[in-house]
């Protein structure tokens, strides 16, 4: 059974991820919204000092890095560990702004894959270092076993060519983590991740893109020509094993889609927050004790849409609490994200429109949110695509039955 109440050894850690959203992130939120490509070097000092409160607080880590599964054997019991800690404190940030998030050293997506697949020894030899996650290439999105970057063995060495695209924090962060084959004859049991220096002079960064929102977030664009890695970095198994398919690679979703769906729920929270402040100003109070049908249309509309919010917050909680008892969580950790990440578009949009010019306005933050919002339903698996996922578990199809 799963407990609803948030367990108290968070508190302190919810309570300064929302102390940092409230007095870092806010403050600078629409700055860097501006000045995309600009890097908020307030963030240095910060994560610095989160990695300190980390340690101090005796937490398996509480961000990115965080949502390694241990596997200790026998009952654990019930166990409330370092992926439900994570969800928590991004929920608390991503209230403050997701962009932001998503440029914080050392937390990003390549760190939870890292955490995810990576052998004891990996993970010493990595431990502190910021890694992206490079996926997406020009022919391959949502299909990820379109890869075509290949890797050669050469040697002590694996030779890596291709392109990837949209790779978040790819210009900050000190390591990126690329998807590449092995054997493009295997399919997807042949892919594989490595992780590639971000000075790597077979890494070469193409371009920055521009984009709708999350402008404070880097998103980059690199060639790999020649790209020589050392063999021991490859993540996880180097045998292609047919049988086990796509395992290891995909392994990594489990873990990080949980993570983007806690991301929404921050975002969402955000926004409910500032239209019901905003309605309470012109005098429109939410009664949650009375029935919607009674009160104001305005009223009945925030409601439903807290409504939504709770259904994602509570599904995002279980896929992290299920990767902390060893439980698989697949469908739930889709279930999440595609509930996550449509209710936070529908609701930031939603907010907008009660708030009218208000929520328009470049003068509040929520014409902002309502941009931000839309990569947490594309990033790490698209709306349609966990939708696929949770029919494929449902109907007990595999995706060679259902795509
Ligand atoms: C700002 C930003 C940051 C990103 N960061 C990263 C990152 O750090 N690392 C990384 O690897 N990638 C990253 N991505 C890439 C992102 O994961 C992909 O954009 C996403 O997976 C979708 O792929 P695509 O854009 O190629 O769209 P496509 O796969 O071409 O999809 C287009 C549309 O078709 C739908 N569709 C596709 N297949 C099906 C199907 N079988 N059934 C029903 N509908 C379907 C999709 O849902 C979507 O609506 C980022 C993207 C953006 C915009």
């Amino acid at each position: 059974m799963i407990n609803l109440e948030t367990p108290k050894k968070f508190a302190p850690l919810i309570a300064q991820a929302h102390q940092v959203a409230t007095e870092v992130f806010r403050p600078i939120s629409r700055k860097y919204d501006l000045a995309e490509h600009e890097y908020p070097k307030e963030l240095d000092m910060l994560a610095s000092a989160i990695d300190g409160v980390n340690a101090g607080a005796g937490l398996d880590g509480a961000g990115a890095a965080g949502v390694r599964r241990e596997s200790k054997g026998g009952d654990q019991g019930n166990r409330n560990g370092s992926n439900l800690s994570t969800v928590l404190s991004i929920m608390e940030l991503c209230w403050g702004d997701v962009g932001l998030l998503l440029t914080m050293p050392r937390q990003g997506l390549g760190n939870a894959a890292i955490a995810s697949v990576a052998n004891e020894e990996q993970l010493a030899r990595f431990d502190g270092r910021w890694a992206a996650m490079a996926i997406t290439e020009p022919e391959a999105g949502s299909d990820s076993a379109a890869i075509r970057t290949t890797a050669v063995l050469d040697g002590e060495e694996y030779v890596l060519n291709g392109e990837k695209i949209y790779v978040t924090s790819g210009e900050r962060a000190d390591l990126v983590v690329v998807w590449a084959t092995l054997d493009r004859t295997k399919g997807r049991a042949a892919i594989k991740s490595f992780v590639v220096e971000r000075e790597n002079p077979g890494l070469k960064l193409e371009r920055l893109e521009h984009k709708l929102g999350i402008r404070a977030s880097d998103t980059a664009a690199f060639r790999l020509e020649d790209c020589r890695v050392p063999k021991d970095d490859l993540l996880g198994s180097p045998e292609v094993d047919v049988k086990q398919g796509f395992g290891g690679a995909m392994q990594t979703f489990d873990n990080t889609r949980p993570l983007v769906a806690a991301m929404a729920v921050g975002l969402t929270r955000a926004c409910l927050e500032e239209a019901r402040e905003q309605l309470e100003r012109a005098g429109v109070r939410v009664d949650h004790a009375a029935p919607a049908y009674t009160q104001h249309a305005a009223a009945a509309r925030l409601q439903e849409m807290e409504a939504d919010y709770e259904a994602a917050r509570l599904l995002t909680l279980q896929a992290a609490w299920m990767a902390d008892n060893s439980k698989p969580n697949s469908l739930h950790a889709s279930m999440a994200k595609a509930k996550a990440g449509r209710t936070c578009v529908e609701v930031s949009l939603g907010c907008v429109e009660l708030c009218g010019s208000l929520g328009y306005d470049e003068r509040g933050l929520l014409e902002k949110w309502a941009r931000d919002a839309k990569i947490l339903d594309i990033f790490e698996g698209t709306q349609q695509i966990q939708l696929l996922i949770v029919a494929r578990q449902l109907l007990g199809k595999t995706s060679a039955d259902l795509r």
